[in-house]
């Protein structure tokens, strides 16, 4: 197998490294950067500049998918009180020593307890009490016996009154009895700090009375388009123009990994329109652009973001998405905003947001850093590498005879983002392989893991 050297494909450009200023289009007062990046490198570079926000109480609800920032703690028992695991009769397993169906043992009938009551009435030798799941267990009772191990049915259809009960089973003491603290014990620790909610700690969190948690704040995040080709959806279709979406489809990501987006329109290729969109955005804990980072026409960009912060503009070894702009822009005093500049093309713009945006929203919420859920799967198509970047092929992902396959959406085109909506995993082609052949297995991130995929 031939394998490709790191730089042999490298333009003069990627060679320069952060440290190496490029002199260069009548730019050369200013130093901006031109590293050719492993994804890996990039990341780690990204993450450097984010750490969790700060907490904040926030309702219950709102907090699925946020991460704790305290411990919680259980100021009661749960379940508070010896409570019945069936409806059916309390009672002292002993008075039931040699019950049968055969051989039905009859008990007089003392009181009731429901779930929500205290009970008003003891179980004294020869007694029983009917009881309801969840109600608390009458003093003197070791045991439950329910319905189904009574005449309680027959006597109900025969309209028998219910004085009396008779027993045919022979319960052991603890029988469907549920101890009190089985689940939880006063004081405590029932969820650590960093533990993030799902809909179960949601629960256990209601369970222990919490009405707000405290919370790793969600993180807003600007974002901002750029470029005089662009309408806004619902704006009248022109010719030549084309819709804005890479504005929706971050957003919608940025959703979906528990941040905030923030719209913050659209900015025309000239540095007034990107200075002004940019005051915007200022305010938030992450401003992502799209466009404007690729060869050609980035010089713009460059200016405006060089002008008001430090910004890199990078070459990442991945295809899509080569092109990218990562730094800080001044947000007043003291303050600057990370600022992640995706390429434009729809596809790029997603398949670099799930590789370092997703991973930085993470980071602010407070969440471990972690990739993207990835399975290994079988190619049914092969992934060309043609010059040693990192693949991201979307894939449509199936379970066949206990085996995932995958097969592609079609041209690969970082433009065709229906190929994107088509696809549910991105297939990698490492770096130095120049094809993944077809039956050749692959790490495939899922973009998506829910019932609908499979
Ligand atoms: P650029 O990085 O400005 O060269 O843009 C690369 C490609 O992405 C061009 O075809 C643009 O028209 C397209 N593009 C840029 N911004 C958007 C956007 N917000 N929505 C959809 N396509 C875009
Ligand atoms: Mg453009």
């Amino acid at each position: 197998m031939t394998t490709h050297a790191p730089h042999s494909h490298g333009h003069a450009e990627h060679k320069h490294t952060e440290h190496a200023p490029r002199h260069a289009g009548g730019h050369s007062h200013r130093h901006y950067g031109e590293a050719m990046l492993s994804v890996e490198e990039a990341l780690e570079r990204i993450l450097r500049h984010f750490t969790p926000l700060e907490s904040q109480h926030t309702p219950l609800l709102e907090a699925i998918g946020q991460v704790l920032a305290e411990d919680a703690l259980a100021t009661h028992d749960i379940p508070p009180l010896d409570n019945s695991a069936m409806d059916g009769y309390a009672l002292q397993a002993a008075n039931a020593h040699g019950a049968s169906a055969d051989n039905p043992i009859t008990l007089s009938v003392a009181g009731a307890v429901a779930a929500g009551e205290l009970p008003t009435v003891a179980v004294t030798p020869g007694k029983a009490v009917r009881i309801m799941t969840g109600a608390p267990v009458p003093d003197g009772a070791d045991a439950v016996v329910p319905f189904e191990d009574t005449d309680e049915m027959q006597r109900r259809a025969d309209g028998t009154p219910l004085t009396e009960i008779a027993i045919r089973y022979q319960v052991s003491v603890g029988d469907d009895i549920r101890p009190a603290g089985q689940d939880v014990r006063k004081g405590d620790r029932v969820l650590q700090a960093d533990t993030m909610l799902r809909p179960s700690e949601i629960g256990v969190l209601a369970s222990l009375g919490y009405k707000s948690v405290s919370v790793f704040r969600r993180p807003v995040v600007a974002i901002l388009a750029t470029g005089n080709e662009l309408l806004e959806p619902g704006d009248p279709y022109q010719p030549g123009m084309i819709y804005n979406s890479n504005t929706y489809s971050i957003a919608a990501s940025v959703t979906r990994y528990g941040g905030v987006p923030k719209l913050i329109g659209i900015a025309r290729d000239n540095l007034d329109s990107m200075n002004a969109s940019l005051q915007d955005g200022l305010d938030s804990d992450m401003l992502v652009t799209s466009a404007g980072v690729s060869k050609g026409d980035y010089d713009m960009v460059k200016d405006v973001l060089a002008q008001h912060g430090e910004i890199d503009f990078w070459s990442v070894r991945m295809r899509p998405a080569k092109p990218l702009a990562f730094g800080v822009l001044n947000a007043g005093e003291n303050r600057k905003v990370p600022l992640l500049g995706l390429p434009g093309n729809p596809v790029s713009a997603l398949v670099a947001f799930e590789q370092f945006g997703r991973a930085a929203i993470r980071r602010m919420l407070g969440k471990p850093d972690a990739p993207t859920p990835t399975i290994t799967a079988v190619l049914d198509d092969p992934i060309h590498n043609t010059d040693s970047r990192r693949v991201y092929a979307r894939t449509v992902i199936r379970l066949e005879n206990g085996v995932y396959r995958a097969s592609l959406t079609g041209d690969q085109g970082s433009n065709l983002l229906t190929s994107m909506a088509r696809a549910n995993g991105l297939a990698i082609c490492p770096e130095d392989v120049p094809v993944k052949q077809a039956g050749e297995t692959v790490q495939v991130q899922m973009l998506d893991w829910t019932e609908e995929t499979f």
